[in-house]
């Protein structure tokens, strides 16, 4: 999933973003308000992760900006305030959860995946296709039983392929969710991962199950 943090305290940033990395989430970064509601309005988010206390511009007036434009993004404030005031503040402009600081990070990453449950439809924590499956809490992947090693970015590109079974991914899609924003859309990145999965998934297996739809996209199906 791709996810934007909007902190200046680059620790806090960085330590946040390495954690969503190794959950093999992409990170957008914004260090003030400004630059993360420019970033916020133009890029399709899946959560967006706001600090509070921002140069520039604060976390309350982001988050309600980006409701009146009808940003569906879910969004957890990060503060270093835990008065109720600022908690309802929060909430009131339109945050869909908020969190402490100092916090732990196991607190952080349950609140992230109940928050990207919300904004799935189906709110699984295992995907299935056909005899493949992806298990989102332990990042296990099978086809017929036998498991199959991804490394972090096949494992994000096959789960966007498997939280859109059925259905075509376009290349911008897929940029949009699998890929940060320094991501060059001219290059032929997308078709060499999809190259690398059909390999480990769909190579020696009967049925093949990621389909290139001619001048649109890709598509997981049976
Ligand atoms: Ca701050």
């Amino acid at each position: 999933m791709r996810i934007l943090i909007v902190e200046d305290e680059k620790k806090i940033a960085g330590f946040i973003k390495r954690g969503l990395k190794d959950e093999g989430h992409v990170v957008d970064m914004a260090h003030d308000g400004e630059e993360g509601h420019f970033l916020a309005s133009t890029n399709d988010y899946d959560l967006i992760i706001l600090d509070l206390m921002l140069p520039k511009m604060d976390g309350i007036t982001i988050c309600k900006k980006l409701r009146e434009a009808k940003n569906p993004a879910p969004i957890l404030m990060l503060t270093a305030k835990d008065g109720v005031k600022d908690k309802v503040l929060g909430l009131d402009s339109g945050a869909d959860d908020y969190l402490t600081k100092p916090f732990a990070f196991e607190e952080f990453l349950a609140r992230v995946r109940n928050l990207l449950k919300k904004k799935g439809s189906l709110a699984p924590t295992k995907f299935k296709v056909a005899d493949l499956t992806l298990d989102l809490l332990t990042h296990k992947v099978t086809r017929a039983d036998k498991e199959i090693g991804l490394t972090t970015k096949e494992y994000a590109l096959l789960e966007y392929l498997m939280r859109n079974a059925g259905t075509v991914v376009t290349r911008t899609k897929i940029s949009e969710h699998v890929w940060d924003i320094d991501f060059d859309t001219f290059t032929n990145t997308i078709d060499v991962y999809i190259n690398y999965l059909r390999k480990k998934i769909d190579s020696g297996a009967k049925k093949k199950l990621i389909h290139t739809v001619r001048g649109r996209g890709y598509i997981l199906k049976e």
